[in-house]
């Protein structure tokens, strides 16, 4: 897809603040320092205008990007850094919940791992509560620039069977460095656009 115009509609912590009009809507998702940002500002072609806001004592809200004013993306503040208190990971999980719980307009949770590595516990549980709603899942593994082509298929494999990934479940490799990935991702989304 050509991404014309993104910007910013509203940083929201509660169902009154998420912004109106019905479009189709994509939530993205992944732990701190997982490389969320590079993708969301990869997808939109933007240098910046997602920031990295998951270090504790940063504001934890949802933040909605209006993409070609027809669907949004929506930041979800990164889970599992280490050093936030369990107060803050109450908060997070609550507002989380109800985003995932009440919003009609969400298509799919685009969940971000790093290729490198096989998905911490904190992705694990991330996978299993979006399971849990019945929401359209899309799993990018990023920095794959980072490991050699032919590690792809071994590490993509550790990323499926960490997961336990079902039939219908999207896998994408990605890099934010080199773009790889970038059609296929859009392409998984538009289609879900239509449901
Ligand atoms: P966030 O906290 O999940 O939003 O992570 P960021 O997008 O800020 O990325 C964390 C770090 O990983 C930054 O230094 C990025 O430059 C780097 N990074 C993110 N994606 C990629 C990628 O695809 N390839 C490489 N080589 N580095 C990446």
């Amino acid at each position: 897809m050509k991404v014309t115009s993104a910007e910013i509609v509203i940083s929201a912590v509660k169902p009154e603040q998420y912004p109106e009009g019905g479009l189709p809507e994509f939530a993205l998702a992944g732990r701190s320092n997982v490389g969320k940002s590079s993708f969301i500002n990869k997808m939109i072609n933007r240098k910046a205008l997602a920031r990295t806001s998951s270090k504790p004592g940063k504001t934890q809200t949802l933040n909605f990007y209006l993409i070609n004013e027809m669907l949004h993306f929506v930041d979800v503040p990164g889970y599992g850094y280490a050093k936030v208190s369990k107060r803050e990971r109450e908060i997070w999980g609550k507002m989380i919940e109800t985003y995932l719980t009440t919003r009609e307009e969400l298509k799919a949770v685009v969940l971000i791992v790093d290729l490198r590595h096989p998905p911490t516990n904190d992705d694990v549980m991330m996978y299993d509560f979006v399971k849990h709603y019945d929401i359209p899942v899309v799993i990018i593994a990023t920095k794959a620039d980072k490991i050699p082509k032919g590690k792809w298929d071994k590490h993509l494999k550790v990323v499926k069977d960490t997961l336990e990934l079902e039939p219908g479940d999207h896998l994408i490799k990605f890099s934010s460095e080199t773009g790889l990935g970038k059609e296929e991702a859009w392409a998984v989304l538009q289609s879900y656009m239509k449901t």
